[in-house]
């Protein structure tokens, strides 16, 4: 006789939060997984654009098994060397030589955000300008800022003084920040959304405007940090950003946050401000500190660029593809009619692990470490996969 399976076991001791999972996974080697019946998968979604670095990488298996036998865990009453090295690395990704700044090290995208919200508060104003179609965590300040009243209605009241504007439009964010607008919250491409690309220019137009309103600028990099997009980050670089918050492809799995406060906005928070238990703990800032160093030693921003551009090209193949958006590898495809989840469950079953953001969308976030030759066998089942009838 054989016992409950995992499902089964899942169904009766987690909370039904996320509904009834997909598979049960047992073991991953690049842009690989298997599930528990010994099947092979090619994952093309990264653990929501998480696996940076692919499934055991040995970087990351190394890093993180030699920090943890050196020196796993301390709290904030003390220093560690990964965590310094960290925080200065990503203030030298982010900033002008001369310029200042300071990290807050946190556990998730929504903890960095949480740290972000409580900075703007540091400024002595309380509104916010966020944009529809955000997404920034589900802890209540950083729900506070996610737009989707499906989302936010049940957990009202929620912390804030937000105005929301449509994404894109520089003029309507000129109309809604003012001189008491402490922050403006935008994500560079909005991922959640269905990687929504905003049009040249807006995020600098979104510079200019908080600046002659005394606000800051802030951007949610925690999906599009740390070369998805095919860059260190997805704001253009003519842009300077006073908060940067990051996460998910940063740690390439082991989980990790970060609020980059830059210039002045890096001592807003002071002793006492904020503060976290795991945030900034060596094995994090180790692994994270591995995910950058492998990035730049196998060229993975450059094979970003390169492979998005080969899926790009594959999607764009199928005619049921209305269009294509996204940079690097974060990427959407736009179908004709709305089928995405059918989509999702038939490549599934044919071997590979998509992501749809809503029926008529799917997303694609592969590890940065994808191989042509992989994408070349998905590129083959593409258009097969993407032809199915709309479900009555
Ligand atoms: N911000 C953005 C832009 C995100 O895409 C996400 C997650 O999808 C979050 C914040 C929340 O991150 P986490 O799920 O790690 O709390």
């Amino acid at each position: 006789m054989t016992g409950p399976t995992v499902q089964d076991r899942y169904a009766g001791a987690l909370m039904n939060t996320f509904g009834p999972p997909r598979l049960t996974l047992v073991r991953g080697e690049g842009a690989r997984v298997w599930d528990d019946a010994g099947r092979e998968y090619l994952d093309l979604f990264g653990g929501i654009a998480v696996n940076a670095l692919g499934h055991a990488h040995p970087a990351l298996v190394d890093a993180v098994t030699s920090q943890l036998r050196t020196l796993g865990h301390v709290s904030n009453f003390f220093a560690t060397e990964p965590q310094v090295a960290l925080a200065q690395r990503l203030l030298d990704l982010l900033r002008p030589a001369d310029a200042g700044g300071r990290v807050f090290f946190a556990n998730s995208g929504a903890e960095a955000n949480e740290a972000a919200l409580k900075l703007t508060r540091r400024t002595g104003r309380t509104h916010v300008v966020a944009a529809e179609g955000s997404f920034h965590g589900r802890t209540m300040g950083a729900l506070a800022l996610t737009h989707k009243p499906a989302l936010r209605e049940p957990f009202e009241p929620l912390p804030g003084d937000v105005t929301w504007v449509p994404y894109g439009d520089p003029d309507a964010l000129s109309a809604a920040v003012t001189d008491r607008t402490a922050a403006v919250v935008l994500e560079p491409i909005q991922g959640e959304a269905g990687v929504v690309v905003p049009p040249p220019g807006y995020l600098s137009a979104a510079r200019t405007i908080a600046t002659q309103h005394g606000a800051l600028l802030w951007l949610d990099e925690v999906q599009t940090g740390v070369g998805r997009t095919g860059e260190w980050f997805a704001h253009e670089s003519s842009v300077q950003p006073d908060v940067v918050t990051l996460a998910k492809g940063l740690g390439g799995g082991i989980p990790i946050g970060a609020c980059v406060g830059l210039g002045d906005a890096g001592s807003l928070l002071g002793p006492g401000d904020h503060g976290s238990t795991f945030g900034g703990n060596p094995v994090a800032t180790a692994a994270a500190l591995a995910v950058i160093d492998t990035i730049e030693k196998e060229s993975l921003l450059l094979a970003a660029r390169e492979r998005g551009a080969q899926l790009t090209a594959a999607l764009s193949a199928a005619g049921q593809v209305v269009d294509v958006t996204g940079r690097g590898l974060l990427l959407a495809a736009r179908l004709a009619d709305a089928t995405a989840p059918q989509v999702v469950t038939r490549a599934q079953e044919r071997g590979f692990l998509l992501n749809n953001t809503g029926p008529d969308r799917l997303r694609f976030a592969p590890p940065l470490t994808v191989t042509e030759r992989d994408l070349a066998r998905f590129a083959d089942a593409w258009s097969d996969l993407a032809t199915l009838e709309e479900q009555p």
